[in-house]
């Protein structure tokens, strides 16, 4: 399966795009679109929040190539692709933010800003992966605008996938900082199997997710899955094994997802950040305030009024709610 924000099935086009002939011919092509993001928000129409704004060049004047990053070729919108077939067309991003003032002003005319995890939901997987992709190196090209070796300005190359100084020519690429997520079970003596779940005082209330921490450098995935549990909530695990992955550009992480066996099962959060984490059963996860929960009632009645759902999941775009679920439904874990 895939997750949200994992469905780039454009062709990154990763050798061609060193090529500036190339790069050029793509950039000057009529059926070439753009992604504007604006501090990390994306553009959708005023009256269509479904599907986002994708622009053409001749809407964005005086627009430099020098400014642009290329995400890739392909079907970008099978809908009216389906009707007008032969269209592999190349996608660029565009910051906002380093557009004209008087293009700025137009864009606005195009739609208003969202935040990617509102919309989310409503996207096709396509979209979102696009949206996330572009928010991605914006971000990067935003925070790397100065050399780490000498601390001189450094430029966009290499289609918007490198930044080269303009004094000492190092280069620095994209990076994506690695983050583990894990889902901790452990078979209590009652013969009932709980998973672990924490909470971050400034979520939702009610809100628990899986326990996540970055990975530290010269440590393992495994390894950091063990620490970071320890380090939260004082419980040891053993065996974590490797589920799948989703990007995070929120800002800049990718999620390795992991089940990992309890060995102990007395919590402690008072040496970490957690507001609150607690061991639930099947059949409390079930009874989880979710989409999936309330898909045959209205969702904000059933949510404001119906105070069975003390607990929530994390929203279903995240690696989190995918492993929960995954766990309840047995189809992941050891128990
Ligand atoms: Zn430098």
């Amino acid at each position: 399966m895939s997750l949200t924000y994992a469905n780039m099935s454009l062709d990154r086009c990763s050798n061609q795009r060193k090529n500036k002939r190339w790069l050029m011919s793509e950039f000057n092509h009529h059926q070439t679109l753009f992604c504007v993001i604006n501090d990390g928000m994306s553009l959708f129409p005023h009256e269509n929040i479904l599907t986002p704004v994708y622009l053409t060049k001749s809407q964005l004047d005086c627009l430099s190539i020098n400014s642009c990053i290329y995400l890739g070729k392909g079907c970008i919108d099978e809908r009216i692709e389906a009707v007008e077939p032969a269209s592999t067309r190349s996608l660029f991003a565009v910051d906002f933010q380093k557009l004209r003032f008087s293009t700025q002003e137009q864009l606005l005319s195009f739609g208003q800003w969202q935040n990617l995890r509102e919309v989310t939901p409503n996207l096709t997987g396509l979209d979102a992966a696009i949206q996330a992709l572009a928010k991605a190196l914006v971000y990067w090209h935003n925070t790397h605008q100065h050399c780490g070796k000498c601390g001189n300005v450094t430029t966009l190359v290499e289609a918007g996938h490198a930044r080269r100084c303009t004094e000492c020519r190092n280069m620095s690429f994209p990076r994506t900082d690695p983050a583990v997520i894990m889902l901790v079970e452990h078979m209590f003596p009652d013969g009932i199997a709980r998973c672990l779940l924490g909470r971050q005082a400034k979520w939702r209330t009610g809100m628990y997710s899986t326990l996540a921490g970055f990975v530290d450098p010269g440590e393992s995935l495994e390894e950091a899955v063990i620490r970071e549990v320890l380090e939260e909530t004082a419980v040891v695990v053993e065996n974590p094994q490797y589920i799948t992955s989703q990007p995070w550009p929120f800002p800049a992480s990718v999620m390795l997802g992991f089940t990992a066996v309890a060995t102990s099962t007395t919590i402690d959060i008072s040496q970490d950040d957690l507001d609150d984490c607690q061991w639930f059963s099947r059949a409390q996860l079930a009874e989880f305030y979710s989409e999936e929960n309330t898909s045959n009632t209205t969702k904000g009645a059933a949510e404001t009024h119906n105070k069975a759902y003390q607990y929530r999941l994390s929203s279903t775009d995240s690696i989190s709610s995918y492993l929960i679920t995954a766990w309840k439904n047995k189809e992941i874990g050891q128990y």
